[in-house]
C-alpha cells in the first residue's frame, strides 16, 4: 500500500517537472538572450553574427546608435 502511494507521489513529481519544462519551452525567451539595447528576445547565435533583428543592435556598438 505504501509502495503504491509512493509510486503515485513520484509520478506526480515527475509530471510537475515535465509541465515546468513545457512552460519553459513555451516561454518567448527560451534558449534566447535579451538584446541589451531593446530588451527583446533574440537567439545568442544571431545576436553574435548579425546583431539584433529587432532594433539592429550589434555587439561592439553603443546601444541606441546601431541605426545611426
Ligand atoms: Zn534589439
Amino acid at each position: 500500500m505504501i509502495g503504491h502511494l509512493m509510486f503515485w507521489f513520484l509520478m506526480d513529481k515527475i509530471g510537475a517537472a515535465a509541465r515546468k519544462e513545457d512552460e519553459l519551452r513555451q516561454h518567448p525567451g527560451y534558449g534566447k538572450v535579451r538584446c541589451p539595447s531593446c530588451r527583446g528576445w533574440v537567439l545568442p547565435k544571431e545576436l553574435e553574427r548579425k546583431g539584433c533583428y529587432l532594433c539592429g543592435w550589434k555587439e561592439g556598438a553603443e546601444p541606441g546608435t546601431a541605426r545611426a
